[in-house]
């Protein structure tokens, strides 16, 4: 399964400038430098549709694409930056939080994880956000390809063994990395999927 056009709409510095919710929109989100914008680009077959994330400063923005005409795909900024000061965090998570309580045509958030890392809690805590204001989401782990694959099934293993102290269930989970393409198409597959089930 493959994108065949994808084109940048807007950045949003609020969830009241996003454009009209008119198609289906799929957000993605997660600390800064977890591989968001890879993934983004290889998602979207563009080398650089997302801009890899270099400043802080230049990132709190919410951007949105159209892909094949048909569906949103938004890139929300990465959180978790350790040089932006508390108050700044807080009122940019506030920004994020609103955005995705109020955005009536999103269909799912992917929460990017890297593999590599244990699990973090500003992660844990923005997860427990969603499943408390019953705000879908799935789970990307980022990065799979920077370990062998007995540590991937591992770190896996172990972070999805942390989710189930606080979860009743797991929720879908994709192991991705955009240098080989690993589970590029399944996560295509699952929002093509999704937007079928959307219309009907
Ligand atoms: P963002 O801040 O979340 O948008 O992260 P970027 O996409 O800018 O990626 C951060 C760093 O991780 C960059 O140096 C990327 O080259 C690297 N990176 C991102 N995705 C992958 C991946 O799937 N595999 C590997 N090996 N490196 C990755």
């Amino acid at each position: 399964m493959l994108v065949r056009k994808a084109e940048f709409i807007k950045s949003s510095k609020s969830h009241a400038e996003c454009p009209p919710p008119k198609k289906p929109e799929y957000a993605f989100i997660g600390r800064s430098n977890v591989g968001k914008s890879s993934l983004i680009n290889t998602l979207t077959n563009k080398k650089s549709l997302a801009k890899t994330s270099a400043r802080p400063g230049k990132t709190q923005l919410i951007n949105h694409f159209v892909i094949d005409d048909n569906w949103y795909l938004t890139d929300l900024p990465g959180y978790g930056w350790a040089r932006v000061s508390r108050d700044k965090r807080m009122s940019f998570m506030d920004m994020i939080k609103t955005y995705l309580e109020t955005r009536p045509n999103l269909v799912i958030t992917f929460v990017l994880i890297d593999v590599r890392h244990n699990a973090q809690s500003n992660d844990l805590e923005f997860m427990q956000w969603l499943g408390f204001k019953q705000i879908p989401f799935a789970i990307i782990f980022t990065k799979a390809d920077k370990l062998s694959p007995t540590q991937l099934e591992a770190n896996i293993a172990t972070y999805e063994a942390k989710l189930l102290e606080d979860w009743a269930e797991l929720p879908p989970t994709f192991v991705s990395s955009a240098h080989n393409r690993m589970g590029i198409d399944s996560i295509l597959h699952y929002i093509h999927n999704l937007n079928q089930s959307v219309k009907d």
